[in-house]
């Protein structure tokens, strides 16, 4: 992916030096967060921390009204010459480029989400956000948080290297914040607290394919706009997709496969999505909530 010498985005936020956010006081649980993979995040706090993954699903499932976005001030910005947060800087900036395209073209005015870059925990609209939790999109603040150490994680643990498998995981969180803007986050929310947790993880692994499409969409556009793809960039997205599918994560955890229990679909329908939106670049295709064959 070539990547550098691309505009950045000014939606970073640092909070990687300093305290380190101090573990959340005066911030409530105003919403729940998305993630790349609840299941992953759990394997990750059991590999890393010991933590048990139901522990961690558990905390992850909670409900509650998403809050008002609380004004804010400039961003700390990453300090120049810091190649990781640039290539994010970098990265986001080419979902704002494209999503901005998208909604004008359907008459809309994209509002872009801001991206923190923080280490270990720090304070969100939706509880404290922990590294342990993989990156995860903040409904209640509109903000994507992410601890690049996951990408470490994710690389070697995982099994997904590549510049564009990290983009790709950035290009996800952001779609969860489209589906924010989309009303979509808000429907689904509204009809988890009516079902059961069957139901409630079916519902949770169609907002996840979709997420995954969306970055299909976001593959697709950037492309288009800088023809940065190199030769096995969109492999290696497919094959992140792959290791983060449910089944895969699960095979590797339990040596059993649950698909009642999947949140985030299996790794076949992540890549199919994934690809959807590559292909076409359309939202309407991403309509993975009336659709027989997930
Ligand atoms: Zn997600």
């Amino acid at each position: 992916m070539r990547w550098e010498g691309n505009r950045q985005s000014d939606n970073v936020e640092d909070r990687r030096s300093g305290s380190g956010g101090g573990g959340g006081g005066g911030f409530g649980f105003g919403g729940k967060s998305i993630g790349i993979g609840t299941i992953v995040i759990a394997l990750i706090a059991w590999g890393v921390f010991g933590i048990n993954p139901l522990t961690t699903i558990g905390v992850l499932g909670g409900g509650g009204q998403p809050a008002q976005v609380q004004q804010q001030g400039p961003a700390q910005k990453p300090p120049a010459g810091d190649t990781k947060a640039a290539f994010v800087s970098t990265v986001l900036a080419s979902t704002e480029d494209a999503w901005a395209q998208v909604f004008r073209d359907g008459g809309a005015q994209y509002r872009a989400p801001r991206l923190v870059l923080y280490r270990g925990v720090t304070p969100t609209a939706c509880g404290t956000g922990q590294a342990a939790m993989g990156p995860f999109y903040c409904p209640g603040d509109q903000k994507v948080y992410l601890d690049m150490n996951f990408f470490d994680t994710l690389s070697r643990q995982l099994g997904a290297p590549g510049d564009f498998a990290q983009a790709y995981v950035i290009a996800h969180e952001v779609a969860h914040h489209v589906q924010t803007l989309l009303g979509i986050t808000q429907k689904v929310d509204a009809m988890r607290g009516r079902t059961s947790q069957s139901q409630q993880n079916a519902l949770s692994v169609r907002v996840e394919l979709q997420a995954d499409c969306f970055a299909g969409i976001w593959a697709n556009k950037s492309q288009q706009a800088k023809n940065w793809l190199e030769q096995g960039d969109i492999e290696s997205a497919m094959n992140a997709a792959a290791r983060i599918g449910d089944d895969a994560i699960q095979r590797q955890q339990t040596g059993t496969v649950r698909p009642d229990s999947f949140t985030h679909g299996s790794s076949a329908q992540r890549q199919r999505w994934f690809t959807t939106g590559l292909k076409t670049g359309n939202v309407q295709a991403c309509d993975t909530f009336n659709t027989q064959a997930l």
